[in-house]
C-alpha cells in the first residue's frame, strides 16, 4: 500500500488533515516518509543543498563558529549541533576546517538532530572517526553552551496555513474529493497567532506558521542566552511571508503537493519573523543575505586558494559552486541567515545586531 492510499484510509475515517499533519506523514512517515527512506541530497538526487556543491560553504560556517567559541572566552566543554544533517557533510568539512583552531574540537560533544534512520546511517559514514551523538529533537539538547547550525532544516518542519475571512480565519486542509487528495478549508475560527496578521492581510489572502519551528527556536534560545554560544539558520525564505509558499520537488523538478506523498520532498519558506519572535531571551542579528554572509567568512579568499590547487573541470566546478553560494541571482540572496546570541555578547562573525 502506499502512503497515498494509507491517508486517504485515514481522512475517509477520522477527517481531513492538516497541511502540517500531511507535511509530517508526507516527509517522516516510519515507513513510507520522504526523509525516512531515502537520501535526497546531491546532483543525483532530487535537490542540492550548499554543502553538497562546495566544501567552502562548511568550512567558513565551522570557522565561524569556532571564532565565536573564541570570542565568548572559549568555554572547556559545549555542545556542537547541527538540525537536520542531510548526509553529514558540513559538520564533516566544518569540523576539517576547524581542526587547527586550539582546543575547539577537544572541547565540542558532537550531537546531531536528526530524525531519519537512513540519514543518521548516512552521517554516520560521512562522520566516521568522530564521536557523535544522535537525537531526536532539540528539546533532547544537553543543557549548557551550545553552538550550532541549521541548514535548510526550517523548512522541512510542518507548516499550517490559514485563509482569512473577515477578522477571523479558516485553516487549509487536506481532504478527500473524488478519490484523490485534495485541499479544503475548515470551518471559521479565531486565531489569536495571527492577529499580527490582520494588518497587512485582506479577505481570501493565504498565511503560513510554523509551530514546530518557533518551539525548536526557544529551545535553542534558552540555551544559548543561559549558557553561552549562537545559532546560525540559513535557510530559504524571508522576514515575512504571505501566500502559500509550500512546494514539492522531485528529481530537480517541480510536481504536485499531493501528487504522491512521500516520493517528493515538500519544504515552505521560512519566516524568519516568526523565528525572531521565538529568540527571546537571546539576541537576534538582523536577517542578512547568505551571499553576504559568506562574503564576509572570507569565502572568496577560501575559493582562490583552492582554485590554485585545481585544474581543468574540475576549476570549472568549483568557479560555478562559489557563484551558486554567493551570487545575488543564485543562492546568494534567495537564502537568508539570522544568528541567535546571548544578549550579553558579540553576535555571529559575518552577522550584526
Ligand atoms: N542540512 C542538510 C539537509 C537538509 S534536508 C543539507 O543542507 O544538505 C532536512 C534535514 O532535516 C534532513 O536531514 C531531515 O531528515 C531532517 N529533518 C526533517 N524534519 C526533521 C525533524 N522534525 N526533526 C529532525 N530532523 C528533521
Amino acid at each position: 500500500m502506499s502512503l497515498k492510499a494509507r491517508l486517504l484510509d485515514r481522512i475517509a475515517t477520522g477527517g481531513p488533515l492538516t497541511v502540517a499533519d500531511y507535511m509530517a506523514e508526507a516527509l517522516l512517515n516510519p515507513e513510507y516518509g520522504y526523509y525516512t527512506t531515502r537520501t535526497p541530497f546531491g546532483t543525483k538526487g532530487d535537490f542540492i543543498t550548499a554543502p553538497e556543491m562546495s566544501q567552502m560553504f562548511g568550512e567558513v560556517i565551522g570557522l565561524c563558529l569556532a571564532q565565536s567559541w573564541m570570542d565568548q572566552g572559549a568555554p572547556s566543554t559545549f555542545t556542537l549541533a547541527e538540525l537536520g544533517p542531510g548526509r553529514g557533510t558540513l559538520m564533516a568539512d566544518a569540523l576539517r576546517a576547524t581542526a587547527r583552531v586550539p582546543g575547539f574540537l577537544a572541547a565540542a560533544q558532537i550531537v546531531l538532530v536528526e530524525v531519519s534512520p537512513t540519514l543518521r546511517d548516512r552521517q554516520a559514514e560521512t562522520l566516521e572517526g568522530y564521536e557523535v551523538t544522535w537525537i531526536d529533537s532539540a528539546a533532547d539538547l544537553p543543557d549548557g553552551p551550545l553552538w550550532c547550525v541549521a541548514n535548510e532544516f526550517f523548512d522541512a518542519l510542518p507548516i499550517r496555513q490559514f485563509i482569512r475571512d473577515g477578522k477571523s480565519w479558516r485553516e487549509r486542509c487536506v481532504g478527500v474529493q473524488q478519490d484523490m487528495l485534495g485541499f479544503g478549508l475548515a470551518p471559521q475560527g479565531p486565531q489569536p497567532r495571527l492577529d499580527n496578521r490582520l494588518a497587512d492581510t485582506a479577505d481570501g489572502d493565504l498565511v503560513e506558521t510554523c509551530p514546530a519551528a518557533d518551539a525548536i527556536l526557544s529551545e535553542l534560545a534558552q540555551r544559548i542566552d543561559t549558557h553561552g554560544g549562537i545559532g546560525l539558520i540559513i535557510d530559504y525564505g524571508d522576514w515575512r511571508s504571505l501566500g502559500d509558499t509550500l512546494q514539492a520537488v522531485r528529481d530537480h523538478q517541480p510536481v504536485g503537493v499531493l501528487d504522491a506523498p512521500g516520493t517528493a520532498d515538500l519544504t515552505a519558506h521560512v519566516d524568519f519573523e516568526a523565528l525572531a519572535a521565538s529568540a527571546a531571551p537571546a539576541a537576534h542579528t538582523r536577517l542578512t543575505p547568505q551571499g553576504v554572509f559568506l562574503e564576509r567568512l572570507g569565502i572568496t579568499q577560501r575559493a582562490q586558494a583552492l582554485a590554485g590547487t585545481l585544474e581543468g573541470e574540475a576549476l570549472k566546478l568549483h568557479i560555478a559552486a562559489h557563484r551558486r553560494l554567493t551570487h545575488p541571482d543564485e543562492m546568494g540572496n534567495l537564502f537568508k541567515v539570522l544568528g541567535l546570541y546571548p544578549a550579553t555578547a558579540a553576535p555571529p562573525p559575518g552577522l550584526s545586531a
